[in-house]
């Protein structure tokens, strides 16, 4: 008998949106051959835990005849391209999600392969050069992560990734977007040579140039990425190694012509928007929460079967956000009274009716599922959660959103450098801390207590919470607070992440 090994897939959805028949197919992968959930993921992605291995291959299958695909949601290689889901400006979401997927298009791997391997195709004599026009034989470093944001949110937290644009509109129109490079997440517990790391906004392309630009970013990290030590292979090390402004004069160089000057642009917060919104066209889009992104059903919540019942009416789409919630989007104004109906029959609605806290919060996978954790994280932040909602409570804060984020481990899939209170696990029970991270994601965090065990987290917060409380200025975060008030030195670019 074969052990029964389990395994994770990780299903791309380009720009995070996906039909009510794939919803409805995914949740009947994930009853036929998952465990029963389904995880939203802070890249917009889904993903299945607990396929036994004699049920994988035959799992991918079925997700390719949803009409979705796995290609590239691992590897090095670019991963799941994020869009925005900025539901109040519908008609430019429309134009960055059409670039977010045109991107993804372009630099999906065109290897035979995952054809051959997992859905039986026919095997093809051929180099893999000839595959890859842009990667190469060789592929990328590390794997390279893409973002599409349309200010003022900021939710894609495009100062974390390897690449992202800017839309830049006027008058419903996108004119063109911003271009920043070299961000990221990952770090090594005790390897100050590992750090996370704040892109640059280096220069505005045209809408019309933004694949090509991707194109050659892509093929600069292929070039001059570090393939000799792989914690030093990301893009932001390139982007340090060679500076901002090396970067945009090779990229002038591949393009064959230069990016224009960084155009104007505020991010305001890199949260969600909750509730029912009605955008320009008329068309409702109902934002709810999902706790650690997990979809399930519970004996007092069954959200799992009310988001299937309202996939099974629903003639619009659904949209992940890259804070792990769902967006049932574009309900037309007949469609909304039935959808209503069953948000309120399943306890879906007032999802959000949480507090400010908890809507801002981000848990990776960790324990069980991933292999790389080192604490909990996804079945304790909620609980940690409710302990600091105590001192919220108490302190008067229930409504204030501030952002906090927990990881297992610090490669940081939940961008926890970037958040203003950041937990990242350090072993059973213990965690180092983070404070200071801006609130629109502009800002890293930086490093407040060591190694804390869990049980005494609250403790340690909560005299800082009374505090911002009392004596914050009108509009300031929590995140300046604990700087202008010493808790932290601001952390100003990965360099100094790990100075004092
Ligand atoms: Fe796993 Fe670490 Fe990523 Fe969490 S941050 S999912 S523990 S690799």
């Amino acid at each position: 008998l074969d052990k029964a090994y389990s395994f994770m897939i990780r299903i791309r959805v380009p720009g995070g949106v996906a039909t009510p028949q794939q919803w409805l197919e995914t949740d009947r992968i994930a009853t036929q051959f998952a465990n029963g959930t389904i995880k939203l993921t802070t890249r917009q992605a889904f993903q299945f835990h607990g396929i036994i291995k004699s049920n994988l291959k035959r799992s991918i299958a079925e997700i390719n005849q949803a009409a979705m695909d796995t290609i590239a949601a691992c590897g090095d290689v670019n991963r799941n391209v994020m869009c925005n889901p900025n539901p109040y400006l519908s008609s430019v979401h429309a134009q960055a999600l059409k670039i977010a997927q045109d991107i993804s298009t372009h630099l999906t791997p065109q290897t035979k392969a995952y054809h051959e391997i997992w859905l039986d195709g026919e095997k093809i004599e051929s180099s893999e050069e000839d595959h890859e026009p842009i990667y190469g034989k060789t592929y990328l470093p590390r794997k390279f992560k893409i973002t599409v944001a349309v200010p003022p949110s900021n939710d894609v937290d495009i100062f974390a990734n390897c690449l992202s644009f800017i839309a830049i509109a006027e008058e419903g129109q996108v004119v063109g977007y911003n271009v920043a490079v070299g961000g990221g997440m990952g770090s090594t517990h005790g390897d100050e040579a590992t750090y996370p790391r704040l892109a640059d906004v280096i220069g505005f392309c045209t809408p019309e140039q933004v694949v090509d630009v991707a194109e050659k970013v892509v093929m600069i990290q292929r070039d001059f990425g570090d393939r000799t030590n792989r914690k030093h292979a990301r893009f932001k090390y390139t982007v340090d190694d060679h500076g901002a402004d090396w970067i945009l004069a090779k990229l002038n160089e591949y393009l064959g012509y230069e990016l224009q000057p960084v155009r104007e642009y505020v991010f305001t917060d890199n949260g969600d928007r909750f509730g029912w919104v009605e955008d320009e066209r008329g068309q409702f889009h109902y934002t709810m929460f999902v706790e650690g992104g997990r979809v399930l059903d519970t004996d007092d919540y069954p959200m799992r079967t009310g988001l299937r019942e309202i996939a099974k009416h629903h003639q619009g789409d659904f949209r992940l956000t890259a804070n792990q919630n769902l967006i049932i989007a574009n309900v037309s104004p007949e469609s909304r009274p039935e959808i209503e109906k069953l948000l309120e029959q399943y306890g879906i609605k007032g999802s959000h009716l949480r507090s400010g806290l908890r809507l801002s919060s981000i848990a990776c996978v960790a324990l069980p599922t991933c292999g790389l954790a080192l604490a909990e994280s996804e079945r304790y932040l909620p609980k940690l959660i409710t302990n600091l909602e105590e001192t919220i409570e108490d302190a008067g804060l229930r409504h204030d959103s501030i952002t906090i984020r927990m990881t297992g481990c610090p490669n940081g899939c939940g961008r926890p450098f970037i958040s203003e209170i950041g937990f990242v696990g350090r072993g059973p029970e213990r965690y180092n801390v983070y404070l200071g991270g801006g609130h629109a994601g502009q800002r890293l965090n930086k490093l407040y207590r060591q190694d804390v065990a869990a049980g005494e987290i609250q403790q340690l917060l909560s005299p800082i919470l009374h505090r911002y409380a009392k004596e914050r200025n009108e509009g300031e975060h929590f995140g300046d607070f604990v700087i202008r008030s010493g808790y932290v030195a601001a952390t100003k670019q990965g360099g100094d992440f790990h100075s004092n």
